[in-house]
């Protein structure tokens, strides 16, 4: 245990110098009033920073899930990527089952929600969730609004990779680790079959053809294609290094691909993809 501490102390000393930013404690008692108000009685409100976390399932049910969820994910997810905060206060809410979800997404968002899941939402900072669906999406979702602090150009495709890679994940070495997961199963399918996406093509696509291009005939592998590129990279040790490499030259590489490229070694890329398939099609889920 003592090693793992050390080794988040080490990958953290050797991050550049720029200071981490951390929550405004006026903003955070301030949303933290705002969502009090906004919530229904029977809801338990407080502050988890850098979020404040709602839940409407009993204060120690709640409690235990911040704590085990929301407080591990972020202090995994900064220790290895993340930098600063999110920029704003994000109210996390804790709905505990679809009928309380679909209750209160209408009548506190106006939202008609498109997952069971949970969603983040820009419009009104906050992460919504179907609680009983479990904490993958969360862990996934929270991923999103520190994703939008620090690397605020991110691409979709890696946006969507890194957050479904967590959202099965566990603790090892004292650092985040992502598992295979139900993303597997209709990947390999599509490897066996019709094949996916050339990586050059996934990381080029734009967010309006990652979220909106259903025409595409590859579009419900675009998910998990970025989730198990981005496994691939976490089992070869290269992941966390490809974040910060990325973030710190997007502007020569906006698409990541080149960065891909270097980072992996890799100058033939029609044989890396024979490899990641190879490796992915042994990957086993359940
Ligand atoms: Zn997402």
């Amino acid at each position: 245990m003592k090693t793992a501490v050390l080794i988040g102390c080490v990958a953290l000393a050797s991050l550049p110098a720029q200071a981490a930013a951390t929550t405004n404690q006026a903003a955070l008692a301030a949303r933290l009033a705002a969502v009090q108000q906004m919530a229904p009685a029977d809801f338990t409100v407080f502050a988890e920073p850098p979020f404040v976390v709602a839940g409407d399932e009993p204060a120690a049910v709640v409690r235990q899930r911040s704590r085990q969820t929301i407080r591990w994910a972020v202090d995994k997810l900064k220790q290895d990527f993340f930098q600063r905060d999110p920029g704003e206060v994000i109210a996390v809410w804790l709905f505990k089952d679809e009928a309380s979800y679909k209750k209160h997404t209408a009548a506190l968002f106006r939202d008609k929600p498109t997952t069971p899941f949970g969603y983040y939402s820009e419009t009104h900072a906050a992460l919504i969730m179907n609680i009983a669906t479990g904490g993958g999406t969360l862990v996934h979702e929270i991923v999103h609004p520190f994703m939008r602090a620090n690397f605020p150009q991110c691409p979709a495709w890696f946006n969507e990779g890194l957050g479904s890679l967590f959202e099965q994940c566990c603790e090892r070495n004292g650092h985040i680790h992502g598992l295979p997961n139900w993303r597997l199963p209709a990947l390999q399918k599509a490897l066996r079959g019709g094949g996916v996406l050339s990586f050059q093509k996934l990381t080029g696509l734009s967010t309006e053809e990652f979220y909106g291009g259903e025409s595409n005939p590859h579009y419900n592998q675009f998910y998990p294609q970025a989730r198990y590129l981005c496994y691939y990279l976490q089992e070869r040790g290269l992941l966390v290094r490809f974040y910060r490499e990325f973030t710190a030259h997007t502007a020569k590489d906006p698409t990541g691909y080149a960065t891909l490229q270097r980072v992996l070694g890799e100058s033939d890329m029609d044989a890396f993809q024979k490899k990641w398939s190879d490796f992915t099609l042994n990957l086993k889920f359940p």
